[in-house]
């Protein structure tokens, strides 16, 4: 279980979930779902790990320093776009790691050819689709769901809301699972960071449909649909593009609590919770924003400070 403690207390009280400190390669949702990925792997007699992200991908990082851990080769995937070097993608150098940077539009196609060259060599790889999306990902949000309700019955105190960065979604859709399979209705609200809706919420809708279908025949993809809450206001100018105001708040989080955040997700969901609390005069709530990572990316951002 990570860290879970109170951070602010104004009209709300704001408590955090410190998954940036889960004891792995600088921690973070890569590293919670990561760890489900590689008990496959240990498992299953791979001999590789496949997989795909950008040059700053936390995904990756995480990924490639536990294949490296193994002695397992690890094949990553990645978009020429997206190629400006980073604290992790120096990292992914440093786990050996084989990087192949390609068109975006070739990037499924590179990764099925891959994948062929590698059996065809004997190989015997494991794939993980980018950011550990899958049901496989989603469960270690389940998981990090329960530690939520331990927390809960310890304490005593019971949050009315969650709120968290969301990508993928696979974060948001196990928390949503875990609040569907123990009879919760509370909301999680997961402020994107890239993606517009509706995209953006049907991916989470569909990660929780798959995930849940595995656990009950009957459910609906309308029960799935009317389960999410992905807020897409808050995204700014796009996916990593940022301004003053997430600025000034990682910059406050940082001096006044001591917690690092990273422009990209943490410091933009944690501002567009703040806006979202006002902007809906939440009032008199016990709130839990979980710090989904993203340490290195925060040494990148300091030259913005
Ligand atoms: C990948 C990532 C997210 C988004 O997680 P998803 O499961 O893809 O929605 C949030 N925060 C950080 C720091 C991440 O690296």
């Amino acid at each position: 279980m990570t860290p879970l403690y109170l951070l602010e207390e104004n009209e709300n009280k704001i408590f955090i979930m410190r998954d940036d400190l889960l004891p792995y390669c600088f921690g973070g949702n890569k590293a919670r779902k990561a760890r489900l990925f590689f008990e496959e792997i240990d498992k299953g007699g791979y001999t590789c790990v496949v997989t795909y992200g950008s040059f700053s991908s936390n995904h990756c990082r995480v990924v490639a320093n536990m294949a490296a851990g193994r002695g397992l080769k690890c094949h990553i995937i990645s978009a020429l776009e997206t190629q400006k070097d980073t604290f992790n993608s120096k990292m992914l150098r440093l786990f050996g790691a084989s990087v192949t940077a390609v068109d975006a539009a070739l990037v499924a196609d590179t990764i099925d050819k891959t994948l062929e060259r590698l059996r065809a060599q004997g190989e015997r790889p494991y794939f993980i689709a980018g950011g550990g999306h899958g049901n496989l990902g989603t469960q270690a949000y389940v998981d990090a769901y329960g530690e939520i309700l331990q927390y809960e019955r310890e304490s005593g105190i019971f949050f009315d809301r969650i709120f968290h960065a969301s990508g993928t979604g696979t974060t948001q859709a196990g928390l949503i699972c875990g609040a569907l399979l123990n009879g919760d209705r509370r909301d999680i609200a997961g402020i994107s960071i890239a993606r517009k809706n509706p995209r953006g919420g049907e991916v989470v809708a569909d990660s929780v449909f798959d995930y849940m279908r595995t656990r009950r025949a009957d459910f609906s993809a309308e029960a799935a649909k009317s389960a999410v809450n992905f807020i897409d206001k808050y995204i700014g100018e796009g996916y990593g593009k940022s301004d003053v105001r997430v600025k000034a708040c990682a910059e406050e989080l940082l001096v006044k609590h001591g917690i690092p955040t990273d422009l990209t997700y943490t410091a933009k969901a944690y501002r567009g919770m703040l806006d979202y609390i006002e902007e809906n005069e939440i009032k008199g709530e016990n709130i839990l924003f979980i710090h989904t990572g993203g340490s290195p990316l925060f040494f990148d951002d300091l030259e913005a400070f």
